[in-house]
């Protein structure tokens, strides 16, 4: 017996492997190629000589919180209560499986919206509860009426992400309100609102919950360092939650994992005074553009990207084999692997559009598109 019959290994593991049996550029999973910053480097090597190597507290490094709690203030003006609204997580992974565990019971509902980011669903079923898949509008933005269609009085809770893996969408602050007014319908309703590509906005700016007061006192936000400081390895995030859903995940924290690396929380605590997360949505719109540019003589018809480093594009004028085929087709004969989107639908439906990863050094994205401008 089997408690998630209907899931094999994630489509993320599938692609690099093939990328890396076959040498292929890899631009499916999305990871930096390039070095991190060398002053995060040195200040985790001077760590490693201090007493930093015991159990952390159970919800984090209390200098970690306070600066994670400055961050939070000045990106979006609310100030939090780094003592009950704030958890340090092995990850945005742990912190969405967590907050699932403990806050979804047997046979309650969860709208996710597809293509959706594919942990989601695996931890609704391990908690027992149900994941009813609606989908995003076909340019990947949320489609308002059928979302009013799906959420009910017994919905427990909604998941929204963005800026929106795979699509690189942002939702405008238009999308925000009509949230909010779907909130104020639905007085139970819980949001669990994944923005771990909060700072990688480029012309359409993020609108993060934590900036959004009538609703943030059932909302669960969740955060990854893997992505803000190019440390996918190091699996750090946080969430952010009022006090009485955050007694109810950390109930579930204790006993899967306890407490979260210690030498990677002093050493983050240390960085955050040296960085400027402010910087991150230009860094990539400069590889964001030199891909787009890069790619414009190809037959791949570029979709719209406002966030994430992720560029969908669509290959309909390529090829008439499934995304999924298309992608192996891609790594083994052309020498570039990508990630296909319809494995993010509940449906599996296919839109011939696939995504690379952009967040590769200059030489990798030349490599790669003299390769898929030759196709
Ligand atoms: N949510 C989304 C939308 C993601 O793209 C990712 C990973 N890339 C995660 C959650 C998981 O983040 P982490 O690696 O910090 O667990
Ligand atoms: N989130 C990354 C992506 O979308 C992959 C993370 C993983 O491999 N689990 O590519």
């Amino acid at each position: 017996m089997s408690k998630l019959p209907h899931v094999g290994t994630t489509i993320f593991t599938i692609m690099s492997k093939l990328a890396n049996d076959t040498q292929a550029i890899n631009l499916s999973q999305g990871f930096p190629n390039f070095p991190v910053d060398p002053i995060l480097v040195n200040i985790l090597r001077e760590n490693a000589s201090k007493n930093v190597h015991q159990y952390m507290p159970m919800t984090g490094f209390p200098d970690l919180l306070s600066k994670i709690g400055a961050l939070i203030e000045s990106s979006y003006g609310r100030s939090i209560d780094t003592q009950t609204e704030l958890l340090i997580t092995a990850g945005a992974t742990q912190g969405i499986f967590t907050t699932i565990l403990a806050l979804v019971d047997q046979g309650q509902e969860v709208v996710v919206l597809d293509p959706s980011y594919d942990c989601y669903e695996p931890a609704i079923l391990l908690a027992g509860g149900k994941a009813k898949r609606i989908s995003l509008s076909s340019d990947f933005l949320p489609d308002w009426d059928l979302i009013y269609d799906s959420v009910n009085d017994s919905t427990r809770m909604l998941i929204i992400n963005s800026p929106h893996n795979p699509s690189g969408r942002v939702w405008t602050v238009e999308d925000l309100e009509k949230l909010e007014l779907l909130m104020a319908k639905y007085p139970h309703l819980l949001l669990l609102s994944d923005e771990v590509y909060e700072y990688i906005t480029f012309e359409q700016k993020h609108t993060s919950i934590n900036s959004r007061p009538a609703i943030v006192d059932r909302s669960i936000i969740i955060s990854s360092f893997g992505k803000t400081f190019h440390i996918t390895g190091w699996k750090m995030g946080y969430l952010v939650a009022p006090k009485h859903l955050m007694t109810e995940i950390n109930k579930v924290h204790q006993f899967n994992v306890f407490s979260v690396n210690s030498v990677a929380q002093a050493s983050l605590s240390t960085y955050l005074d040296h960085v400027d997360v402010s910087t991150l949505g230009a860094f990539y719109q400069k590889k964001r553009d030199l891909f787009q540019k890069l790619m414009a003589p190809s037959r791949f018809k570029l979709l719209p990207c406002e966030g994430t480093y992720f560029q969908t594009v669509d290959y309909s004028e390529i090829s008439r084999l499934k995304d999924v085929d298309f992608c192996r087709e891609l790594t083994i004969k052309h020498g570039v692997a990508a990630i296909p989107i319809s494995v993010f639908n509940a449906s599996q439906k296919d839109q011939k559009i696939i995504r690379f990863c952009f967040a590769k050094d200059d030489e990798t994205l030349i490599k790669a598109t003299e390769l898929l401008c030759k196709i």
